[in-house]
């Protein structure tokens, strides 16, 4: 007996010390990682703000929506200078508050006269082909302002996305001269105002010119923009009864030394798009296709599709799961299409990047015509689908079916034309999509897996102690109670090592994580460096580069005439 208390004593002393390191170890870990971001921008004592309505007497700004848009953005900057001004400790100037021209450079000397922490320029958006839509702030190039502007853009796109807009994200964009290409951003960095450029919405494309229908609309979204500069500066009102005093740590993190990943330009076109035949159901004149698509160095934003070997696209369709205040997207989705009456269609679809620039997809055929009255059999073996269509390869993503399953249901056995000549005379059931059993497979997969653990959660249960007989008050009661009581600590321990294990890989997961995206950050700012040299060195390979991007009509060609002219426009 005195054996078993002395060892059980070292047990007490090993489990304890176990439990404190363990204990210990956590802490660390999740004291590692965490930096709270905070305002990089420090305005000092008298906070000053200019809004800038953009555009104002000739310059009209864009003339595609029901209003002028230098009415609209003087209606928006109005009620924005209002809402502000209820904050505390806030000064609001607006660079005009009338219908009159104005330069921009004129507009970020004003700022820098009476002496603005920061100038928001007001804008509404359209685009050449009136297709595109959603909200961006544009910011500046060089440090420290970009990071100022990208911690703003943040809190503005959130605002943005409550506002039931589109998000387009924070960006960069470099003129002829290496350069920030909007003169507002360029005039006022060089004068050392911090600023930022709002374009709401697009005046020209059905879902966002509903939200700019009225003044009330324009006004809430200078209301809108208000609350964000104020929870940006970490404002409060009582007039309004809103507190942000307490907003630091919610800023996004941001480097202040350099430029942020997620503002740069991407001067390329996406690069990789493919689409494979996922199902189709000759019948009924429905088919679909998997979508797998990439832009290495940004992100994907809208797609649009054709049926006819692209002499009709459809509406730009939004990409699933985008999102840039991250720079996430899916990479490869289901695109379901109903023929309707065409009966030999040749599907394209068009991706496009966050800079509006557009990779299309090689024509897409089907090897058999839709519409016509099923009289094959649909018995075709599984693991055919690159039968279908020019060089439709599987790409690696596309996740594979179970191998071996004898289920019918899920090898997508029925969807594909017959070859076979007919023994087997049964209709196919039409609906059976290959999206389905794509997913079944991913379901059967993750059964498998949930069913793998299942096992090992009966093996703990039946190690699980039974309940000891607590009321015979015998001596074997009370070992039984030693035992369940050491037991109990054995599972504690086991426990303690699994979390500490699993904390200890998810802590070197982000250290690795962080420093990766360090390396990256650091390659896009020498990639970007290398960039603006280029556009300074080596004109006639700008000129080049621009008629590359802007030659072919797809991106959103910018109400321009001459650059030197447009740059006065912004
Ligand atoms: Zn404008």
């Amino acid at each position: 007996m005195k054996k078993s208390v002395r060892r059980c004593k070292f047990h007490n002393l090993l489990f304890g010390a176990a439990f404190f390191a363990t204990l210990l170890f956590l802490t660390a870990v999740s004291a590692l990682p965490v930096r709270a971001a905070e305002n990089l921008l420090d305005p000092g004592e008298d906070l000053v703000v200019v809004i800038d309505p953009g555009h104002g007497g000739e310059n009209l700004g864009t003339e595609e929506g029901k209003r002028l848009e230098k009415e609209m953005t003087l209606i928006t900057a109005q009620a924005l200078a209002d809402e502000l001004r209820q904050f505390e400790g806030i000064t609001v100037y607006l660079t005009r508050t009338e219908d009159v021209d104005l330069s921009l450079e004129d507009r970020a000397q004003f700022a820098k006269d009476v002496g603005a922490d920061f100038l928001f320029s007001i804008h509404y958006n359209a685009s050449l082909n009136h297709n595109l839509y959603g909200s961006e702030v544009w910011v500046p190039l060089s440090s420290p302002y970009n990071a100022y502007g990208f911690q703003f853009g943040q809190i503005q796109m959130e605002s943005m996305k409550e506002m039931g807009l589109y998000l387009r994200g924070i960006k960069t964009r470099t003129g002829q001269t290496g350069e920030d290409y909007y003169g507002i951003l360029r005039f006022s960095t060089a004068l050392g105002v911090p600023s930022a450029l709002i374009e709401h919405a697009h005046v020209d494309q059905p879902e966002d010119a509903a939200l700019l229908e009225t003044e009330d609309q324009l006004r809430a979204f200078g209301v809108a923009d208000a609350h964000s500069i104020a929870r940006y500066f970490g404002l409060r009102s009582e007039a309004l009864g809103l507190d942000y005093t307490g907003e630091a740590g919610h800023y996004a993190e941001a480097e202040k030394n350099g430029i942020q990943k997620l503002t740069l330009e991407d001067t390329t076109d996406p690069e990789h798009l493919q689409l494979s035949f996922s199902s189709a159901n000759y019948t009924a004149g429905k088919a679909g296709i998997q979508v797998v698509a990439a832009d290495r160095d940004g992100m994907l934003l809208y797609y649009d599709y054709s049926m006819d070997g692209g002499q009709t696209f459809s509406a730009l369709m939004k990409w699933p799961e985008a999102d840039p205040t991250t720079g996430s997207y899916k990479q490869s989705f289901y695109l379901d299409l109903d023929f309707g009456k065409i009966r030999d269609p040749e599907v394209i679809v068009r991706v496009y990047n966050q800079y509006d620039r557009v990779k299309e997809s090689e024509t897409f055929t089907f090897t058999q015509s839709f519409g016509d009255e099923q009289t094959d059999p649909s018995d075709v073996p599984p693991g055919k689908e690159d039968a279908n269509g020019p060089g439709q390869e599987k790409p690696d993503q596309v996740p594979e079916k179970p191998e071996g399953s004898t289920d019918p249901a899920a090898t997508g056995e029925a969807e594909l034309p017959a070859q076979a000549d007919g023994a087997d005379t049964a209709t196919q059931s039409g609906d059976t999509a290959d999206a389905a059993t794509a997913e079944e497979a991913g379901q059967e997969t993750f059964d498998n897996l949930s069913g793998a653990e299942v096992p090992g959660q009966e093996t703990d249960a039946g190690a699980s102690p039974k309940r000891p007989d607590l009321t015979a008050g015998s001596e074997d009661g009370y070992d039984a109670l030693l035992s369940f009581v050491s037991r109990l600590r054995g599972i504690l321990l086991l426990f303690c090592i699994f979390f500490g294990g699993l904390f200890a890989l998810l802590g070197l997961a982000r250290l690795v994580n962080g420093y990766l995206s360090y390396r990256t950050a650091e390659k896009s700012r020498k990639e970007h460096a290398r960039k603006r040299t280029l556009h300074t060195d080596n004109p006639e390979l700008m000129d080049l580069y621009e008629a590359d991007i802007y030659g072919a009509g797809l991106k959103e060609k910018p109400l321009r005439k001459q650059d030197k002219e447009e740059d006065d426009l912004f």
